[in-house]
């Protein structure tokens, strides 16, 4: 799903965020990617998620390799396999539960009808079918993360990059979060969530730590994450690949 090849992303002033970085991820993994504050976690989920480009090595993607894409391939690529999840959520305000999913889906071209009613399914899904009227304000800070996580699932991307997911939220509402994010994967999205969490990170089946941009530590690929990967235990996912026109 991730193949970062001696990835380096040196900023303007000459800091090396990311110091050739090689990294695999799998089909079907849920990575936690752990380090302390200014290790590059940030950087490197930008650039896996095609929202930044390396200064230096190769970056593939489901199989694309990014350099090769012009920004709107990239944009086309990112919609359609890649969801992101923020630590504040980053919800539309005075907009509901419903529209704010929806309006993830406008990539889609689908009609506004059937764009909400995918985005009542991703709510339901995450187990907020009873709040699809209400806007992010009526909302606990748990319930606000089940948006934005229904938002970046509602167009079955196989990829998910989590930013601190918890780190907005009382340890219940995380915990919470944290199952939700694990029921995920176990339908078959690969799952890439940076903590500054221990524990969180102790109970996710691969963890990557980082210092000074570089990795220095990986607990390893799970043995069986590519079996357990897209379609095979039948999750009911429905996975729209990029088309040639759009990607290639
Ligand atoms: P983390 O997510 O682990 O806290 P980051 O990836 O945000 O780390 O940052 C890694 C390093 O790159 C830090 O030294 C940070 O100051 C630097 N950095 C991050 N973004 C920028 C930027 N836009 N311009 C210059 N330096 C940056």
């Amino acid at each position: 799903m991730i193949v970062l090849t001696d990835v380096s992303r040196t900023y303007p002033g000459g800091v090396a965020a990311l110091d050739s970085v090689s990294l695999e991820v799998r089909h079907g993994e849920l990575v936690a990617i752990v380090g302390p504050s200014g290790s590059g976690k940030s950087t490197m989920l930008n650039v896996v998620g095609t929202l930044d480009r390396p200064s230096a090595g190769r970056v593939e993607i489901d199989g694309h390799d990014v350099s090769k894409l012009s920004d709107n391939q990239l944009s086309a690529l990112r919609a359609t396999t890649i969801g992101f999840v923020f630590q504040h959520f980053h919800l539309a305000a005075k907009v509901t539960a419903l529209d704010n999913v929806a309006d993830g889906l406008i990539y889609t071209g689908l009609p506004p009808a059937e764009r909400r009613r995918r985005a009542g399914t991703a709510l339901r899904r995450v187990g907020l079918g009873h709040r699809v009227d209400h806007e992010p304000h009526e909302l606990s800070g748990g319930e606000r993360q089940r948006v934005a996580i229904a938002r970046a699932v509602a167009g079955d991307p196989p990829l998910l990059l989590a930013d601190e997911p918890t780190g907005a939220l009382d340890s219940v509402s995380g915990a919470g979060v944290m199952d939700l994010l694990h029921e995920l994967n176990g339908s078959g999205t690969t799952i890439v969530i940076i903590t500054h969490d221990r524990e969180i990170a102790a109970g996710l089946p691969r963890q990557v730590s980082m210092r000074d941009g570089r990795i220095v530590s990986d607990s390893g690929s799970e043995p069986g994450a590519e079996r357990r990967g897209r379609g095979e235990e039948g999750g009911g996912r429905c996975v729209r690949e990029p088309v040639e026109s759009e990607v290639a």
